[in-house]
Parts: structure tokens; C-alpha cells; sequence
């Protein structure tokens, strides 16, 4: 089986360089994701030198494991974001959407983009009672979203009640951002790839950024990250990292439903669609959501999203498996604009599962506000909003459970080495020498033994068994097994040690 997405077997072969030299720019962009791509082509149009620096390969971060579908809704039902706010804060969401997935039409239409996009509708149902659809369908028509009550027969699920959304749209997102880094790639936007940003050192109206072999000069900075670098307590405190799971299937009888669908079922939430490659239709399932490092069994969770299949679906074999991580804000809408009054860094994160329209939203965003244009959107995603009503019980929530994890962390002393060994191919927090360690033994019996010290914030990393990876159950920062980071907010991986297993 597969284990990276779908979307590698369809993708394109290209490299960017590798940053050797120092730089100087107008804006230096962090991450080359579909934030930073679209960012990065909306600064160039307005004429300023960018340069987009990519850790790790442009497009292949969360937007390459996601499951490419554009809505206008979002993850949470319209009518919580007007309980929790109001009505003309539904229709500026729902609208600003609509431009960003207007904008993505545009672009493919306009650069020829071949990355599988269509037109679908997307059906949400539910078996649990989670969703009040009469109430969502009431929101769906003052706010103009074309909707209708879903009919039994359109979906291949049993279920209560369901709304359809129509003019929704799916594509291949990693195609997608790489086909826009190609188009924008030149001497006035460089795109580099394998290069890590270290450091950010903000001293005077300059930032440098610093990469292994080289500096950026930029007079701003877009953490187009996912998640903001470094420490930020105001942002990774009203955070909440979540890591999901998807497979791909082949079924037996060959029926594959087209459209985008959401079902819940038992207060559970499952993606379904469909995607080809060279005339092989694969079923897509994305779910089983937890919190990134507190899963007593990873593997456990990508059984579940098998099991939900093989309960409605023939399957023939399972053919792709992978993981990524979403972050959820206090208050139901992302952070999009200047980290704080007066900085000249900027940040877009908390998109939850619907950051392939947000992030785009938040390019369009961020240009606008870099280059002094007035958007009739940015007050609302503004990222230094403060909104304490808003966010306290979700506020509340995220930072009981990181307290909660760095004191279960604290007083567990590890396991010790003498009486509990490590199996081949598995990883084990221990305590060496009074010292936590992340230990892992590899196929061949080879031990690497890590700090076990997440560098970001001091928690304690976990083993995910199913991503042979050690995460950080704080912020969500993960680390592979080298200790080199992998994602979230830690600039610096987890510490090699010298004591001897
Ligand atoms: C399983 C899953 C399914 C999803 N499905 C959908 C969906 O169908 N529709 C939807 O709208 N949303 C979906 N989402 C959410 C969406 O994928 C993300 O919100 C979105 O892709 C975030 O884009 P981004 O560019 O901000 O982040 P990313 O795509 O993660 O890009 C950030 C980039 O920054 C780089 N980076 C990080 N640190 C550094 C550093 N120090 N130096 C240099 N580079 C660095 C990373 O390598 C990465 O490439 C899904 C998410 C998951 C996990």
C-alpha cells in the first residue's frame, strides 16, 4: 500500500533550486503551500520582488494531503457562525469564499491549468442528529447559497436529513499549487525548495531570515506556514493542532459516486469522494480526526476510516493511506493579516479543514494588505483580533487539554529501559539516565535515541505508530525519526543524545 496521497501518482515532476545565495526582496514569503503560491502571485502582480522559501517541496505540505475540495460553507454549520456572531458575519464568510474559489476558476482557466477541476455539489447528512439542517437551510437562503433538502438515492449512504450545496468544486490541489509556483517562478518571484527556515531575526525595519546556507533580506515576512513559526503565544495558545487521516480504495463493483460528500455518523465526520488517474477511478475516505499526539494508537485510526468504508462500499483492496494536520481557531474564522499592530510579519492560520479556499483567501488577503489596497474582508479575518467572548470556551478548552498533557507528561517519568524493551520498527518515550528520551528501533534492530523534549514549548513528544513519527500533543509540531521537523511551529528538531540504550 501507498503511504504518501493520492495526489503524488498524479503530479508534476519539477524542482525548484535550492536557496545558496543571499537575497534581498520586498517580501519574503515562508512556505509554498497554497498560501504561500497564491500570496507569492498576488505580490508579484503588484510589482513587488518576492522570494517563496519551502522547507521542504512546494505543494507537497498539507494542501498536497488534502482531499481538493473547494466549498463556499465551511466545516462548522452557518448557523453556529450566526449564533456566534450574525448574520452579515455568515454572508461576508460565505462571500469571501466565493471570491477565492472564483479566483482559483480564474487562474485555471487562465494558465490552462490541467489539475482535474469540475464542478460538483456537495452533499452534508447526517445519521446522529449533530446537524439542524432546517435551521442551516434557513441561514443557506438569506445568505444566497443555492441549496435544496438532500433526497434519498443522491448519496450512496442511509441517512436522516442532509441539505445539497450545488456549484461547489473539487480538483487536484498538489497539481493545482505546483502548475501556480511554475507559472510565477522568475528572477522577480524565486520559488526555493530544501530550504528550511532557521530563524527569524526582526531587529530593525529588516528581517532576516536564515536558512542553512543563506539569508533573506525582506522588509515583510508571511508565515504562509500553516501554523506561525516560532513562538507566538497569542496564536499557538488559541490554537488547537488536529491530525486526520485519508485512504484510497479500489471497490469491486466499480460504482463510484461523483460529488463532495460529508457524512456524520455516531458524532463522527467522514469525507468521501472520488478521483482518476489515467482512467482508474479510486474512492477517497478522509477522517477519523484527534488531536495531534494524544492518540493511544494511530494505526487505530486509519482502521476506522477502513471499516466506515468496508461498511458501505465492496472493497476490493485499500491503495493509499496518509495523515495531516488542521488547526483550529478559538472562534470559528482563521487569523489572516499582520501578526500585531506595527509588525511587518504577517500570519494566515486556523483554516481548520477548509484552508484550500481560505488560504487562497488569505494570498488575496495579505497582498492587499502589504501593498496598502483596502479589502472589504480584512477586518473580519484580522489576525490580531481580540475576542475573548468569542473564543473563551474553545480558548478554555484547547489550553485545559495542553495543561493537562504537560502535567500527565511531567509527572510520567517514561518508561524505564531496563524493564520495558522496543520493539522493531516502534518508538517509546524512556527514562535514561534521569533524561526523557524518544526512542526508536528500526527494522534492522538500529536504536535512535532523541530528546524526547519537543524544542518548541518543552512537552513531551509522542509516538503516531501509524507515521513512524514523534508528535508534539502542545502545539503540533512533529519530528521524524532523525529528530528533523517535519511540521508545525518548531524551528529546530528534537536533540540527538549520547546516552546509551
Ligand atoms: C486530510 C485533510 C484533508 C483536507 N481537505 C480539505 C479540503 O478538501 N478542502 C479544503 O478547503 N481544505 C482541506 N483541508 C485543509 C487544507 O488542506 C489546509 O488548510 C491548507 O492546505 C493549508 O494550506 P497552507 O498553504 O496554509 O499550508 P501547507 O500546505 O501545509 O503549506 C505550508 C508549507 O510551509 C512549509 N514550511 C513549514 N515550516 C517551514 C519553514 N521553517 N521554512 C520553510 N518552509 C516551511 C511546509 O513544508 C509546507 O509546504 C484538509 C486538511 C487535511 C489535513
Amino acid at each position: 500500500m501507498d503511504t504518501k496521497p493520492i495526489w503524488i501518482d498524479k503530479s508534476l515532476m519539477i524542482d525548484f533550486p535550492q536557496l545558496n545565495d543571499d537575497l534581498q526582496v520586498d517580501v519574503a514569503v515562508i512556505g509554498a503551500g497554497i498560501t504561500g503560491i497564491t500570496t507569492a502571485e498576488q505580490l508579484k502582480r503588484r510589482g513587488l520582488k518576492v522570494a517563496v522559501l519551502e522547507s521542504r517541496a512546494v505543494g507537497k505540505g498539507t494542501s498536497g494531503q488534502s482531499t481538493g475540495n473547494l466549498y463556499t460553507v465551511t466545516e462548522y454549520p452557518n448557523y453556529e457562525i450566526e449564533e456566534k456572531y450574525d448574520l452579515d458575519t455568515v454572508k461576508q464568510v460565505v462571500q469571501s469564499r466565493k471570491v477565492a474559489l472564483e479566483y482559483i476558476t480564474e487562474k485555471i482557466n487562465q494558465l490552462n491549468i490541467d489539475c482535474d477541476f469540475r464542478e460538483q455539489s456537495m452533499y452534508i447528512f447526517e445519521n446522529d442528529g449533530s446537524i439542524d439542517f432546517e435551521k442551516e437551510k434557513i441561514i443557506a437562503q438569506k445568505t444566497g447559497l443555492p441549496c435544496s433538502a438532500l433526497k434519498n438515492g443522491k448519496v450512496p449512504f442511509n441517512f436522516n436529513e442532509g441539505i445539497e450545496y450545488t456549484n461547489q468544486a473539487q480538483f487536484n490541489p498538489l497539481l493545482y499549487v505546483q502548475h501556480l509556483a511554475k507559472s510565477i517562478h522568475d528572477e522577480t518571484c524565486s520559488i526555493y525548495e530544501n530550504s528550511r527556515v532557521l530563524e527569524i531575526d526582526e531587529k530593525d525595519e529588516h528581517i532576516r531570515l536564515k536558512t542553512e546556507s543563506a539569508t533573506v533580506t525582506a522588509n515583510r515576512v508571511v508565515h504562509a506556514t500553516h501554523t506561525p513559526m516560532g513562538l507566538h503565544i497569542q496564536y499557538h495558545t488559541t490554537l488547537g493542532p488536529y491530525r486526520e487521516y485519508g485512504i484510497g480504495v479500489k471497490l469491486r463493483n466499480h460504482i463510484y459516486p461523483e460529488g463532495i460528500f460529508w457524512g456524520h455518523f455516531e458524532n463522527k465526520k467522514y469525507s468521501v469522494r472520488t478521483y482518476t488517474i489515467d482512467g482508474e477511478p479510486y474512492l477517497l475516505c478522509i477522517g477519523s480526526m484527534h488531536k495531534v499526539g494524544q492518540a493511544k494508537d494511530n494505526k487505530a485510526h486509519i482502521q476506522e476510516l477502513e471499516t466506515f468504508v468496508r461498511n458501505h462500499f465492496e472493497v476490493e483492496r485499500i491503495t493509499h493511506q496518509w495523515g495531516g494536520q488542521n488547526y483550529k481557531s478559538a472562534d470559528l474564522l482563521p487569523y489572516i493579516g499582520q501578526k500585531s499592530a506595527g509588525s511587518n510579519q504577517y500570519i494566515a492560520t486556523g483554516f481548520s479543514t477548509a484552508g484550500l479556499i481560505y488560504g487562497t483567501l488569505a494570498g488575496m488577503l495579505l497582498a492587499d494588505e502589504i501593498s496598502g489596497t483596502e479589502n472589504p474582508f480584512s477586518e473580519l479575518y484580522k489576525a490580531s483580533r481580540h475576542q475573548p467572548l468569542k473564543a473563551a470556551n474553545k480558548f478554555a478548552k484547547e489550553n485545559l487539554n495542553v495543561a493537562a498533557q504537560m502535567i500527565k507528561d511531567f509527572t510520567f517519568p517514561g518508561f524505564d529501559s531496563k524493564d520495558l524493551g522496543v520493539e522493531m520498527g516502534e518508538g517509546k518515550v524512556m527514562q535514561v539516565d534521569g533524561k526523557k528520551l524518544a526512542v526508536y528501533k528500526d527494522k534492522v534492530g538500529k536504536v535512535t535515541a532523541l530528546s524526547a523534549i519537543c524544542p518548541h514549548m518543552g512537552c513531551t513528544v509522542h509516538w503516531n505508530n501509524a507515521e513512524e513519527s514523534w508528535d508534539c500533543p502542545c502545539h503540533g509540531s512533529r519530528f521524524d525519526i532523525s529528530g528533523s521537523v517535519i511540521e508545525g511551529p518548531a524551528f529546530h528538531g528534537l536533540e540527538r543524545t549520547k546516552s546509551s540504550i
